[in-house]
């Protein structure tokens, strides 16, 4: 990873016609030059056509002349007013109004013990690891106070169906509620599957909450991740029976099965690292459009099986793209599968629009876009702090929901801070780099790397990812060159921005 972000570009500054070009950035892929400027627009050149651009040598009827000024990079077609709408449509998040996506933990028992559990589960029958009926009518008038017009709350744990009497009364009183306020109320939960029975199913069906699951991979690799608590026994044949059931009782009630499906999260072990076709393999097969290659991510209990289960990030990055590059291979047989993360930097790529993911995004949406529950009561700025918080460090609690004033919370100084500390356009390293314009930040994983919400690119994992992810897309359009796999990567941008994102960390 040593010289990840430098660039073998050499350039004259003394030839560089500052009166003819506008601000951009650069960086090399391959043989070609990538620019991008802050609209979110960019070009990849030949060395040649960088050089006559940079030294303002384009002739007037090169249509590279005509795409650049197009796209704001030549000081003589600056439309400003149209670069800043641009931005505005870009930036359409920041005015979402406040919290939208609220992580409310039903529970912190589960009765797996995966290898890597982020959120610090507690055994079953630690009881006093459960949220109350006192506490989530709570927490339910605390989010209902979030400006914004769209509340999704989204049930973990621990595993949150071991708590249904609360997911019960949760759902049932915030729609209550809602008769009064009129919000758009999404429910989402992340789940093992392996407490769920023909009961809590149809009452999760009828309720319209989007069911998640984890599944790594095939069975003996799903196996070895994630076993059930106390044996050797791993959770895979579960999963696998009630993704199908459940699946098909939404075709049963006729639902949409291109809009109503079991999402899965697969989390990278060092036993993943090699089989990433198998993976890709194993989500092909039962249906899923869409697969998301995570790293292993420094919580809960990964921060003491990281030796055994952790890797470099090169070491990640190499399964990226092995497995990245198969489900192209796929989409070129004609397999209708993408790649999660690409999926959100292709949008911001390739349409006017931000398709919102809370955990990749500049500013960040930690705070201001989301917000997380603990079972006591305690507000987290998101996901990750409250995991932090289980792991006994409190530095992302922003309250207590029997105890803060919204404002309070709203404007605690860790929110600011964690904003602050994720706008790229003003971190070292991020507001020179070419990926900048479509690129996030997440100042928990600075904090849990580096002791600090800013971190150092390029050193910083988090960057390290992102720069590579990127990178690879724009390698792989540096080498399409009848226009094919331009065409898949425009099928696997997210049509409508996401105002609904659901937290990419999910714990089940
Ligand atoms: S975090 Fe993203 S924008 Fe910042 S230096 Fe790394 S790759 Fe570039």
């Amino acid at each position: 990873m040593k010289g990840l972000l430098t660039t073998p570009l050499r350039v004259d500054p003394t030839a560089f016609a500052g009166d003819k070009v506008a601000f951009f950035r650069y960086g090399a892929v391959g043989e070609r030059v990538l620019i991008s400027n802050d609209t979110g627009e960019w070009a990849m050149l030949s060395p040649q056509q960088f050089d006559a651009f940079y030294q303002g040598k384009l002739e007037e009827a090169d249509p590279l002349t005509v795409e650049l000024g197009e796209k704001g990079f030549l000081r003589a077609s600056l439309d400003l007013e149209s670069m800043s709408a641009k931005i505005r449509r870009k930036k359409a998040f920041l005015r979402s109004g406040g919290p939208h996506l609220h992580v409310v933990v039903a529970t912190l028992r589960c009765n797996q013990a995966c290898r890597y559990c982020h959120a610090s589960r507690t055994d079953m029958d630690r009881v006093d690891t459960d949220m109350t009926l006192d506490t989530a009518k709570a927490v339910v008038d605390f989010a209902f106070q979030s400006p914004s017009s769209i509340l999704n709350f989204e049930f973990q744990g621990g595993e949150p169906t071991a708590n249904f009497e609360v997911i019960r009364f949760f759902i049932g009183y915030a729609k209550e509620k809602n008769r009064y306020e009129n919000k758009e109320l999404i429910f989402s939960m992340v789940t093992n599957m392996t407490l769920m029975t023909e009961e809590k199913m149809n009452f999760l069906l009828d309720e319209g909450v989007m069911l998640c699951t984890s599944l790594d991979g095939p069975k003996d690799l799903h196996d070895y991740n994630r076993g059930l608590t106390g044996s050797k026994v791993g959770t895979y044949d579960q999963v696998d029976h009630w993704v199908n059931r459940i699946n098909a009782e939404y075709v049963r009630r006729g639902m949409d099965p291109n809009l109503y499906h079991v999402d899965a999260l697969m989390t990278t072990t060092r036993a993943s690292l090699g089989r990433g076709r198998e993976i890709v393999d194993e989500y092909v097969r039962r249906g899923c459009r869409s697969i998301h290659l995570r790293p292993l991510n420094p919580f809960g209990f990964a921060v003491n099986t990281w030796k055994q289960i952790g890797y470099t990030m090169e070491e990640f990055l190499n399964f990226y793209r092995d497995a990245a590059d198969y489900i192209l291979e796929l989409n070129l047989q004609g397999v209708q599968i993408q790649e999660r993360m690409a999926s959100i930097f292709l949008t911001r790529l390739l349409t006017p629009d931000d398709p919102n993911y809370t955990d990749c995004r500049s500013p960040v949406g930690s705070g201001t876009a989301t917000l997380a529950y603990s079972f006591d009561g305690s507000i987290y700025t998101c996901d990750e702090g409250r995991m932090l918080g289980h792991m006994g460090n409190d530095f992302f609690k922003l309250g207590d929901v029997r105890g803060s004033a919204w404002k309070d919370v709203a404007h605690h100084p860790t929110v600011k801070a964690v904003a602050l500390a994720s706008i790229n356009d003003a971190l070292p390293a991020c507001s020179n780099c070419v990926y900048k314009p479509s690129c996030g930040i997440q100042p928990l994983h600075n904090f849990m790397f580096d002791g600090d919400l800013f971190g150092q690119r390029p050193r910083s994992r988090k960057c390290q990812e992102f720069f590579g992810e990127q990178s690879w897309i724009f390698q792989r359009l540096a080498a399409d060159t009848d226009g094919r796999i331009e065409r898949i990567f425009r099928r696997w941008t997210i049509q409508r921005p996401r105002t609904t994102s659901s937290s990419s960390e999910g714990s089940a």
